[in-house]
């Protein structure tokens, strides 16, 4: 089988060490397995993406030595392309619109759940029909209901990452108290992007590894599950350790200090960045 896996950053911030960390990896293992490193920009949140950090990200890929392979693919660029794939799922009834904001369902939820970093939809949206859809509502999966229209379907995805690696059999119990009715469609949000975009771009793009961080690793059984729904291939997943910094804490977007343009412009060399997050010069 060929190897194709891909990079997908969101251009909200510019790349720090852990972004460098996944890309290395993930170009690493495509030109190892002599297979393709896609580049794929997230970039669906229209109010926080930036060309400028694009610019950034492909700059700072290109001094890292990571040549992609094939044009970058923008996610903003296929917003109606997504949308149009949610059809059928909605003439399923799989599907239902949901005016709640953010602060709605913070309100509805009675308590913050231990060990959840993910708010669960409390589902209050969840008896309303498709035609009562009004402008501005997201579009919500209603998982309960796609699970049991996927009752006898293989719910099951292969992991080579170091902290979970073997096969693992989705439990739609689980992925119900712990994921819920997601979001797939919001104008201007960049959830939208993030699980409708990504299962049906790793699918049409025809991805056979994700490699990415290991704060991911919980919300692959909604990937997998989408990919069921819309007929795409499973790939195989391998979630990587997270660059942390000093305090122990996973490495976000605000830690400029850790940006890989800022290393650049203080003289670090490629050889450096591998040394600074535990990888072999190459
Ligand atoms: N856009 C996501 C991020 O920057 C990556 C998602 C993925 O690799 O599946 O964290």
């Amino acid at each position: 089988m060929a190897f194709v896996t891909r990079f997908a950053p969101s251009p909200t911030g510019p790349l720090h060490l852990g972004h460098a960390y996944s890309a290395i990896l993930a170009h690493d293992m495509a030109r190892a397995e002599g297979g393709a490193f896609l580049l794929r920009m997230e970039d669906t949140d229209l109010e926080r993406s930036k060309s400028e950090y694009e610019s950034l990200i492909l700059e700072d890929l290109a001094w890292l030595g990571l040549a992609c392979d094939g044009p970058v693919h923008r996610q903003s660029e296929h917003i109606a392309s997504y949308n149009v794939r949610l059809e059928p799922l909605a003439a399923r009834g799989l599907l239902y619109p949901c005016s709640c904001t953010r602060s709605d369902i913070r309100s509805a939820l009675s308590a913050p759940q231990e060990g959840v970093v993910f708010n669960v939809y409390p589902g209050t949206c969840r008896h309303r029909s498709m035609d009562s859809r009004k402008p501005g509502d997201a579009l919500r999966l209603n998982l309960a209901a796609a699970l049991d229209a996927l009752s006898g379907a293989d719910l099951s995805f292969t992991e080579t990452g170091p902290a979970h690696a073997g096969h693992h059999q989705i439990d739609p119990p689980q992925a119900i108290d712990r994921i819920g009715d997601v979001v797939l469609s919001r104008k201007g949000e960049d959830i939208v992007a993030y699980f409708l975009a990504a299962a049906l771009d790793d699918g049409d793009h025809g991805v056979t590894h994700i490699i990415r961080g290991e704060d991911l690793f919980e919300f692959t059984p909604v990937q997998v599950i989408l990919q069921r729904l819309f007929g795409l291939p499973t790939p195989v997943y391998h979630h990587h350790r997270l660059i942390r910094d000093d305090q122990g804490k996973r490495l976000a977007k605000r830690d400029d200090a850790r940006a890989i343009s800022k290393y650049r412009a203080e003289g670090a060399t490629p050889a450096d960045v591998r040394r600074l997050v535990g990888l072999p010069e190459g």
